[in-house]
């Protein structure tokens, strides 16, 4: 058992990839595990930030197995999910990504994961901007279609409403594994799931129940590299 972490602890100090402060220890094998995956995450970033075109924004590894539940009872196992979270003294939208995701998954799946992640990150900034220009408030209420079932959510993630068109802010060789990693190709012919599930749910490692919902600060620091970029896409 384990609760949610409500800070982040700053890996590098450079505030590009955070850990979720959890207050459950990991046995020493796995904890020097997830130190070397994160410190191999932070050492592809200027490959990763070239492949996006833009920084990516800060990414928060989550030392937890999640869950999430929907109100019809159907449950998924997010791999990642992005949000305000705190990095350093500020708020910033990051792309989580889980422990167990991070640590079983294949290299292109987890581009993968990280593009699908991206473009919710990117929307949420183009969001947030486009209301602080028009003086609206930045915290808007999320459409309670989303926590109502597995389909709706399905429907939803992968919709305008959630995310900005891959087309236009990924590359098509990101397109591609963004593809793979949706329909799960990837995740088939790698085993990942069941690999994860038994990397890290079957040894008892941390889990959680993750209540979705994440509300962003009016004083959010949204990334001006995304900004000028959506720019000149002719997005904002
Ligand atoms: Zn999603």
């Amino acid at each position: 058992m384990a609760k949610d972490g409500a800070g982040t602890i700053d890996v590098f100090g450079d505030g590009r990839v955070v850990r979720t402060d959890i207050a459950v220890e990991l046995p020493p094998s796995i904890d020097d595990g997830l130190t070397s995956a994160i410190a191999e995450l932070h050492g592809a970033l200027p490959a990763l930030d070239v492949a996006f075109a833009v920084p990516l924004p800060a990414l928060e590894v989550w030392p937890l197995f999640l869950t999430h539940r929907f109100q019809d009872g159907s449950e998924i196992y997010p791999e990642g999910l992005t949000g305000a979270r705190p990095v350093g003294a500020g708020t910033q939208y990051v792309i989580g990504v889980t422990a167990p995701a991070l640590m079983t998954f294949a290299t292109a799946t987890l581009i993968g994961l990280l593009a699908h992640e991206f473009l919710h990150a990117v929307h949420m900034t183009l969001k947030a901007e486009r209301r602080r220009r028009a003086r609206q408030p930045i915290s808007s209420p999320s459409s309670g279609e989303y926590r109502k079932s597995f389909e709706a959510n399905r429907q939803l993630d992968r919709g305008n409403e959630m995310r900005v068109r891959p087309d236009v802010w990924l590359s098509p060789q990101l397109i591609d594994l963004l593809k793979q990693y949706e329909d799960g190709s990837h995740i088939v012919t790698a085993g990942s799931r069941e690999r994860m599930w038994e990397f890290w749910v079957n040894q008892g490692l941390p889990t959680a129940l993750h209540r979705g919902g994440f509300t962003s600060p009016e004083d959010i620091a949204l990334s001006a590299e995304i900004l000028m970029r959506a720019e000149s896409l002719g997005e904002l």
